[in-house]
């Protein structure tokens, strides 16, 4: 395996000198945020709002703002030409940092630094995806994760046991149900398409504001496609003409089927197939 250079706290080092300090949060409660930008011909996309999405997530934890928060893109870019990334993926981890002692109560900002790391993961063929072309198959699971969803912190448990059960179930992604109402992907918006109309849950402290959500909702607006900003049921899904997800590191990804009911014809539809298009013109357009 080729040594990928990280970014811990001010330093570009390789990946296996990098070190955090046992007695760091995110290690020990979880304390901690993270982002994930993908790169499309080395080039961030959506940049400016993962960087604000970042922001909000630590003022929402009362997180110190770390002293790189302004040099971010300049690190995002390092990290990128360090690793010559063509398609892949920039992840950013920020923790409430390392006390001399493991405490519930938040560490002294003044004397506790918040922990910076950054890393990048290869994947040619990210946008050229052969899933796609198939489209995914999702279940849906009961939503256990805790209340601040909108908040993109590195709590990633029960999402990742989320996906165990679609493997173990021979899906590819589990949709998240709760009080009768799909709020959204273990790592991913939810979206229907019936009659031409887009459909997404709203906002709230129930998702995640997909970034890419934002983009691919505004691109399907201008358009003049109906949007329905809404909450849908497993059944209204079931039922749908079409179905998809969206993320920084799928773009827009068809889904075929839903609790072993076919969606549409089985694969991927004119509509998300077409949102994919554009999401992934306008953002390579607009990449940084
Ligand atoms: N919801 C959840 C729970 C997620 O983890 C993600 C991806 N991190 C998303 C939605 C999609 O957000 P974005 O488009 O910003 O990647």
């Amino acid at each position: 395996m080729i040594m990928r250079t990280v970014y811990v706290n001010g330093d570009y080092v390789p990946e296996n000198d990098a070190k955090i300090s046992v007695f760091d949060r995110g290690f020990l409660m979880a304390d901690g945020v993270y982002e994930v930008t993908s790169v499309l011909d080395g080039k961030l996309i959506d940049f400016a709002g993962h960087a604000k999405r970042l922001e909000r997530s630590l003022s929402e934890l009362n997180m110190q703002q770390p002293a790189c928060l302004p040099d971010l893109l300049d690190i995002h870019r390092e990290l990128v030409r360090l690793n010559g990334v063509e398609e892949g993926m920039v992840y950013l981890q920020i923790t409430r940092g390392a006390p001399d002692d493991r405490d519930f109560v938040f560490p002294d900002p003044e004397t506790t630094e918040p922990t910076v790391v950054l890393f990048t993961q290869n994947k040619p063929g990210l946008a050229d995806s052969p899933a796609a072309k198939k489209g995914i198959k999702v279940i849906s699971i009961e939503d256990q994760r805790w209340a601040r969803r909108d908040i993109k912190t590195v709590q990633l448990l029960f999402p990742s046991m989320g996906k165990m059960m679609a493997k173990a179930a021979g899906a590819d992604d589990a949709w998240m149900v709760e009080d009768g109402a799909v709020t959204e992907g273990t790592s991913n918006n939810a979206y229907i398409i019936k009659n031409n109309t887009i459909i997404t849950r709203h906002l709230g402290s129930e998702i995640l504001h997909g970034i890419t959500r934002a983009a691919v909702l505004r691109f399907a607006r201008e358009a003049q496609m109906k949007v329905e900003e809404r909450s849908f049921t497993i059944a209204e899904a079931q039922e749908a003409d079409e179905a998809f997800i969206t993320s920084a590191s799928t773009f827009v990804m068809p889904v075929v089927e839903i609790d072993g009911a076919t969606i549409g014809a089985g694969a991927p539809g004119p509509v998300a197939t077409r949102l994919r298009e554009i999401y992934l013109d306008e953002s390579r357009k607009a990449a940084v």
